[in-house]
């Protein structure tokens, strides 16, 4: 690789608010739709990924947002979503 270019990594996009960064920068939520859901802090689980700004209010949004049957259906989760936003309210919350 020449040097001084800079690679071309992969960018992702805040769910919520449209941020656009390295998918490192995010907060990765994976799972299958209609499958169900789970929070994926290291970014290593398979599946579909829903990324979020790990700062700023989004995950709480997020959760909120699952919660409503409208949220839910808009990821496919299902009767997932309820879980998945506790369980993401509680990571926010931390240990
Ligand atoms: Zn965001």
């Amino acid at each position: 690789m020449a040097p001084g270019r800079k690679r071309h990594r992969p960018q992702r996009s805040c769910v919520q608010c449209g941020a656009k960064r390295d998918k490192e920068g995010f907060f990765r939520i994976a799972g299958r739709p209609g499958q169900g859901f789970e929070p994926d802090p290291g970014g290593r689980r398979p599946g579909r990924g829903i990324y979020l700004c790990r700062e700023a209010g989004c995950i709480g949004d997020f959760a909120r947002r699952v919660r409503t049957p409208k949220g839910a259906r808009r990821f496919r989760m299902g009767a997932s979503a309820v879980l998945l936003a506790d369980r993401l309210e509680a990571w926010r919350g931390g240990p």
